[in-house]
Order: structure tokens, then C-alpha cells, then sequence
């Protein structure tokens, strides 16, 4: 397998790097000045693509390597992938789903937790000696509020599982409605705004999800809503939701993805109804060590002949 050829087109966990190192003969797109001088040297000997969720395989990309079979993605988020350019070429498209589930459930909860009871905020209060002048101010209860979930996949259902852990009612809105779940459907977004206390959006990147929340969203969330995005960033009007936040027309967000990561707009630095994350839902060393081991499962499986373990085309 040393002689086939890898292309990694964004920097990866040491480990999967060395991993990857081991069996194939890898080309980082890094370490060309230009993407093209990498193309024109070793297009014909790259037969596989590793990508990640902020540096995919667009339809250019996947054009100009006659010889790729397959795009192994280092995530369960594929919108940087052209899939049906990809299904029009034959090349076959795996990625992680539910090893990483859990831990970006877990985030989606810290997030409400950090948020609704100001856990940096009375941190900070602890570290510069203001407990001493007096008690922190009073904050907001999470048991018992109503929380919305955009998109009720395998994230989704895992948030709701554990927010039920804090007898939150549960509701959602999703591409299709679930008759198998127990949880409250609303047929729109804004429907399910309008009657929950937190909002969550968990549904998959795509042309009719992108912008989901709006500012008739954020307005019907309200100045006592809160949202959480473990999505994507162009989930949410990033303008839109800054505007919501400087005027307390939001209660607060707790943000783990944004628009133009890794670029965060400066007008959330200074306020406190805000938690920002850097895109870490899965960053766990046991996730990310599972999430590797798929993509190296999958390749060896593709390149061995044998089923896929985690095929999506
Ligand atoms: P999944 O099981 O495929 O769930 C995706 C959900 O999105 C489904 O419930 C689907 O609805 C819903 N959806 C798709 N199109 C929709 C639309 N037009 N309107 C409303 N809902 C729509 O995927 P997952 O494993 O839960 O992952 C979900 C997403 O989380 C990923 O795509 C990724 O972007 C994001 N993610 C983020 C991180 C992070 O680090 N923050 C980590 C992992 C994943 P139906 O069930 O009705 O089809």
C-alpha cells in the first residue's frame, strides 16, 4: 500500500498523520506553495482524499485527480464534500458518524450549563478576588426549561436524551417528522422558537439549512431564549444573531461553530451572555482516536476490496 498515493488537504491529528504516514505515501496540499504545482507533479498518483470539516473535496479538487476511488472524511459533517460530483465519478465517500455523537451531545449540555449559569463568568469572579467584596449576581435555572432541537438525527437525539436528564420537555423541528419519537413536533423553525426556552441546531449543513436561523428565528426565540449552534456556522445569520445579542433582543448563545471560523465576529468578545468554543464538539482524545480509526478502517478496507465500515457513497 506504500505506493499509493494520499492527499491530506488540512492539517490532521499527529496520530492519524503518523498512521497515515505508515501505509500510504502522503502529499499535504501545505506543503506546496500552490495547489496546482502539487496537481501537476502527483494527480495521477493520488487515489485518495482525507478531509476534515473546514477543508473538503469541492468539484475542482475531485476533477483534477483522474485517479481518485475514494474521500475518506475525518468527521460525520459533509458539507465541504462534492457528493454528487463524487457519486457522478464513482469515488466512494466515508466518514465518523455516532463514535463522535456523544461528545458533541455532551458539549451541546456543557454549553446550556456554562451559558444559563454563567460558569466563566463566576470563574473569573473567583480568580480576581471579587467573591470577597460580595456574592455573584443571580443567574438562570436550566432544569425544567423547554429545549427546541433543529434536526433530530443521531446528535440530536442524544442532546434530547440527556436534557431529559434535567426533565426538560423536548421538541424539534426536523427535515421529516419522527411518528416513532415521543417528543413534540413543530412543523417550521419558528414555530418551535416560539415555544421553547433554548434552541439547539444540530441538523446537518445543506443549501435549505443554511441561514436556518434567521432573524425571524432569533426574534421569535426572544430576549429570554437562549441558542445553541454545535452545527455549522452559516446555520445561523451571523450578522443577524450579533445584532440580537448587542440590542438583548436574544437572551444569550453558547457557540461552538461559526461563519468564518476561525474568525469570530469582536462585538462577542465583550459580552457575557456569551460562551464561544473553537469547533471542538468531538475534540476528545478518545473520540478523536476512534474518528481516526474509522478513516484508517475505511481506507484499508477500500483499498483491500473488502465492504466499507462507514460508507455514505
Ligand atoms: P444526522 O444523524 O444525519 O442528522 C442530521 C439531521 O439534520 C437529521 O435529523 C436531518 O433531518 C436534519 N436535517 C437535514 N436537512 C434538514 C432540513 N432541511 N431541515 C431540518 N433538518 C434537516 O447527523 P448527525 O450525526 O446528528 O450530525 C449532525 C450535524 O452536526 C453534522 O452534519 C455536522 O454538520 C454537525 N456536527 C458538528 C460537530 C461539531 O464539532 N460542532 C461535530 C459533529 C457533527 P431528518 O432526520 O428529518 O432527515
Amino acid at each position: 500500500m506504500e505506493s499509493i498515493g494520499v492527499l491530506l488537504v488540512r492539517r490532521l491529528q499527529p496520530y492519524l498523520e503518523q498512521e497515515l504516514e505508515k501505509r500510504y505515501k502522503v502529499f499535504r496540499t501545505w506543503d506546496y506553495p500552490q495547489k496546482s504545482q502539487l496537481l501537476s507533479h502527483h494527480a495521477a498518483s493520488i487515489r485518495a482524499i482525507v478531509c476534515h470539516a473546514r477543508a473538503g473535496a469541492d468539484a475542482e479538487l475531485i476533477e483534477a485527480l483522474p485517479e481518485l476511488e475514494i474521500v475518506s472524511n475525518y468527521g460525520v459533517g459533509v458539507d465541504k464534500i462534492d457528493l454528487n460530483k463524487c457519486r457522478e465519478k464513482g469515488v466512494r465517500v466515508t466518514y465518523t458518524p455516532d463514535v463522535l455523537t456523544d461528545d458533541v451531545a455532551d458539549l451541546a449540555i456543557g454549553l446550556i450549563l456554562t451559558l444559563l449559569r454563567r460558569i466563566c463568568e463566576c470563574d473569573g469572579y473567583v480568580r480576581s478576588g471579587q467573591w470577597k467584596k460580595g456574592d455573584y449576581k443571580l443567574t438562570t435555572k436550566f432544569s425544567g426549561k423547554t429545549v427546541g432541537i433543529v434536526g433530530l438525527g443521531r446528535i440530536g437525539v442524544a442532546i434530547a436524551k440527556r436534557a431529559e436528564g434535567f426533565n426538560c420537555p423536548i421538541c424539534y423541528y426536523s427535515r421529516t417528522e419522527k411518528p416513532e419519537s415521543k417528543y413534540k413536533y413543530y412543523p417550521s423553525v419558528v414555530e418551535l422558537a416560539s415555544n421553547c426556552d433554548i434552541l439547539v441546531v444540530a441538523c446537518s449543513l445543506t443549501q435549505e439549512t443554511h441561514h436556518i436561523i434567521n432573524r425571524k428565528v432569533i426574534d421569535a426565540l426572544g430576549s429570554k431564549g437562549f441558542l445553541i449552534n454545535i452545527g455549522r456556522g452559516t446555520h445561523v445569520d451571523e450578522a443577524e444573531l450579533v445584532s440580537a445579542l448587542v440590542e438583548g433582543r436574544l437572551g444569550g448563545a453558547g457557540l461552538d461553530v461559526f461563519e468564518n471560523e476561525p474568525h469570530v465576529p469582536e462585538e462577542l468578545f465583550g459580552l457575557e451572555n456569551v460562551v464561544l468554543v473553537p469547533h471542538a464538539g468531538p475534540a476528545t482524545v478518545e473520540t478523536r482516536f476512534a474518528m481516526a480509526e474509522l478513516v484508517l478502517g475505511n481506507l484499508e478496507a477500500h483499498f483491500l476490496g473488502k465492504p466499507l465500515l462507514t460508507p455514505l457513497v
